[in-house]
Parts: C-alpha cells; structure tokens; sequence
C-alpha cells in the first residue's frame, strides 16, 4: 500500500472537521520514516488530540466512559497487519483512553493521585523523538549534563552531601527495590540470606515486594508494628534489630515512610536517623508519596530528618505532577550504587572513560534506559519552580481544612491533622456504614475517593495531590459527608 492510497479513509474523511482525502498527507501506509510534511501533520493530528486532552481537564468528572465490552473485545483481537488510516488509528487510541477513570482530573482525590503535565509530555516526546542513549555519557553528553543537573538538584533538595547521587527510575517501586539492593550490598554483602529489612506495618507494598525480589527471605522481612497505629514504633525496631543481631542474622536496613499511603503519616525520621547510626543500618525513607512536600516550608517542617536518610524515594509522577512513569531515587553516597550496579562490559572498550558526568548505568539495574531527565526538566524550566511549590502548598491547606471541616462534624472520627494532605475519616456507623458513605460521595462520579483498612477498620481516605484540585472538588466532598451524617 503506497503513499497516497487511503483504504479506509472513507469513515474518517467524514468526520467533521477532517480535511478531504486528498490533502491528507498522513492516511494509510506511513513509512517507517515519515516526510518533513508527513511529520508536521501527524504532529498537527496530536496537537488537536493533544490539546484536547488537557482542555478543561481538572474540572472533568473522574468517570470516564464506562467500559465499552464491544471495544475492550476487539482490542484484545487486534493484531498488526494491514495498515489503518491515521485518523481511524488514532480515534481508536483516543476510544480506549477514555474508558474508566479520569485520573488527571481535580476531582481525583483517591489512592494517590497523578495529575500529568503538557509540558512533561512534550519532554518525553522530544527525548523520545532524539532517542539519545543515555545509559553511559559518552554518547551522550549534553542529554546526560541534562539530566544530571536535574540530579544534582534533587540531592540539594534534600540537603544531601557531596558525593550523593540521585537517579531516575520508572516509578517509586523500582526506587525502593534499586535502594534495597545498595543497601543489601553495603551491610550483608555475599549474604542476602542472612539480611533483615524493618518494614512498618503501613509501609507500601511496593517495599515488601522489593524485598522479596531481591532476595530477601520472606522472614527476614520484619513487619514492625506502629506506635499510634499509623508510625513506625522507634523503640520496637531498636528490640528486634538487637534480638536479629544477637540471632546471628544481618539486619540491613529500616525503611520509613515520609508520608504513607494510607493516611499520609510521617515516621518519626530523626528518631529512626538516631537509630539506624547507633545501631549501624541503613535508613531508607520512602517519599513516594510525600516527599516533594520538601519543597514547601511546611513540608520541610514535617520532613525534618530526612536529610539524614541513606536513601530516599521519590515519585515525580506523583507529588511533582508528571506522567507516570518517573521515579527517583537519591542516595547519600554515590558509591553504593557502584558497587551494587557496576559492570564493565568488554564491548564497551572503545568509549572515552567518564569526565564530570554519570554513566547512568553504573546506577541502577537498568542498561538502555529511556531518557527521563527531559520530561523532568522541562516542565521545570518551562514553569519555573514557584508553581509547584503553591501547588504543593495549596493541597495541604486543603487538606487541613478538609480535616478540620471533617472533624467539626457530628460523629465523624479522623485520624488525626494531616501530616502531610490525606485525611482519614470515619463517618459514624460499622465498616458497612463507612462503604456506603463512600459510595454516596462518589455516586455521581464527580469526585472519586477511596478507603482502605486501618487496624481492622474499614477508614475512609481524602488525598490531595494534584494541582488541579480546587476548593470547591473538596467541598463538593464535604457536602456529601455531611449529607450522610445529618441522613440528609
Ligand atoms: C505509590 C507509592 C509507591 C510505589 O510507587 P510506584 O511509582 O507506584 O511504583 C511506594 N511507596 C509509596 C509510599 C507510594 O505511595
């Protein structure tokens, strides 16, 4: 099928809108490599899309479509083959992105929000686009200078010493997994069967199965218990990394949350920092969730220890509003991560040796790597830093206002002001009478929030964490709690 032939164009060209045939230089049959003019109309096709997308997006409902059986059905048949006019191609594309939740919306107040930024989006595309390898420097100089700036600030941030490192990953559980391995290799090296990690028992997911996947036995993952049923119990860890010593086994490391899932709560850091330098362990702190708060002043407050940490995950595709996709690490000494992940290559004989710039690679698990750094900088540079810091800002007033609101009314328990922006709450009534209170809340499809279980109740959870959420999102919420309270 040449250039120029347009199976399928018949439907598409009649779409309002959509210039004739004719003059559509981007039907069926593409070449690998597009013209110049093929390129700028499919990016012309994008930017509509594109636009659209983010047209009025944080006031939309958090209910997309429901799921169309019929189209679900087809994509799962679809095969590659013949080629597909562009526009038909890329209708279907925009038909299944718009079954489910709308996640980037202001009315997203469930699990951990993730907003996504245009200009992030377009950083990837340009990275994508320029395909630069980034796993070593050489090749790539300037994409990896890029990058590495961004690094080096996320270690200021944190007030990191010299000699620290960040890196970027794909998400928060690689964070904690790639964090784990350095610090696995630091203090039971050769031994993995003899390690012992401190979880608290609100730690995420993600650290238990890190562990696991790194091998970690099952039951040297200690699952630790919480002081007030939502921190880590310094005292409690100081016993069973004393009893696992005297055991003869290696613990490794104590992973705190700086924000966890469920309510937001923060370890207490500078206790656990104290801890894990008197008992020599590695403290990992793991800030998916909250750790960008360090960029507000309140945040840093809160935060206060985290500077201390041996490692810290982070999540730019949560609390720094990117696509998903981004996650961080940031270690204090750069060579725990040599020794955990470098690797000569003998194939690599012939490239210069590092200058100033990281081999990425020598970083983390990952070899040929996407270059993250683009859709990182971008926004950043593009922004400036200021809009972050009061978007972070406004979501925790919300919270403390949504908390406040929440805990003025009649019968409703919360747990506690906000460390950080989730509210958790519990209407009067069993756990039954908290899953209905959330079904009415998220009956209209509006707002989404969710739940979960904290010592063995069911508690509803309000989490703000996009700049696209308004005042009026939280109380559209507030209203509805109320109306279950009053039986309104
Ligand atoms: C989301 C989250 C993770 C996992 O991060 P992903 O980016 O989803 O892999 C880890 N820890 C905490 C506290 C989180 O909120």
């Amino acid at each position: 099928m040449g250039e120029g032939e347009y199976p399928g164009a018949g439907p598409a060209a009649e779409r309002a809108g959509t210039p004739p045939a004719e003059t559509v230089p981007v039907a069926a049959g593409l070449p690998l490599d597009p013209s110049p003019a093929q390129a700028e109309a499919l990016l012309e096709r994008a930017a509509t899309l594109v636009a659209a997308l983010f047209d009025g997006v944080g006031e939309r409902p958090v209910e997309g479509d429901a799921p169309d059986p019929e189209l679900i059905a087809g994509l799962l048949a679809d095969r590659p083959g013949a080629p597909v006019h562009t526009d038909d191609a890329l209708a279907t594309l925009m038909r299944a992105v718009a079954q489910g939740h709308e996640s980037r919306t202001g009315g997203h107040l469930a699990y951990i929000p993730g907003s996504g930024l245009l200009t992030a989006s377009l950083g990837e595309l340009l990275a994508s686009a320029s395909n630069r390898y980034t796993g070593l420097q050489a090749p790539s100089p300037g994409a990896v200078a890029l990058e590495a700036g961004v690094l080096g600030w996320l270690c200021e941030l944190f007030g990191m010493p010299d000699g620290a490192q960040a890196v970027l990953l794909s998400g928060g559980s690689m964070a904690n997994l790639t964090a784990l391995v350095a610090a696995r290799e630091r203090q039971a090296p050769g031994e993995p069967h003899r390690a012992t990690v401190y979880v608290g028992e609100q730690a995420h997911a993600s650290v238990r199965k890190a562990a696991r996947t790194i091998g970690i036995l099952p039951e040297h993952v200690r699952v630790c218990p919480s002081a007030d049923g939502m921190r880590l119990d310094v005292e409690a860890i100081r016993v069973l990394i004393k009893q696992d010593r005297a055991d003869g086994l290696v613990p490794t490391a104590v992973v705190a949350a700086a924000g966890t899932t469920n309510t937001g709560a923060v370890d207490c850091l500078p206790a656990l920092a104290d801890l894990a330098a008197e008992l020599g362990v590695w403290l990992h702190v793991d800030g998916a969730y909250g750790g960008f708060f360090q960029l507000t002043e309140r945040g840093r407050a809160r935060l206060e220890g985290i500077e201390r940490a041996d490692s810290i995950t982070l999540d730019p595709h949560k609390s720094l509003f990117l696509p998903f996709g981004t996650g961080a690490l940031v270690v204090r000494e750069r060579s725990s991560l040599t020794e955990a992940f470098g690797e000569d290559a003998d194939y690599l004989r012939d490239l210069p040796d590092p200058a100033q710039l990281p081999d990425l690679a020598e970083l983390t698990p990952e070899l040929t790597r996407e270059w993250r750094g683009a859709k990182l900088w971008l926004p950043l540079k593009l922004h400036g830093l200021a809009p972050f810091v009061d978007a972070l800002d406004a979501d925790l007033d919300l919270a403390a206002e949504a908390h406040d609101a929440l805990a003025a009314m009649p019968g409703v328990t919360t747990c506690g002001a906000p460390d950080l922006s989730i509210v958790g709450f519990r209407v009067p009534g069993d756990d039954a009478a908290q899953d209905a209170a959330l079904a009415h809340v998220n009956a209209e499809g509006r707002v989404r929030l969710s739940s979960t279980n904290l010592e063995g109740q069911v508690v509803l959870r309000l989490a703000v964490l996009s700049h696209r959420t308004r005042r009026h999102h939280v109380e559209y919420v507030l209203d509805r709690v109320r109306e279950v309270v009053t039986g309104a």
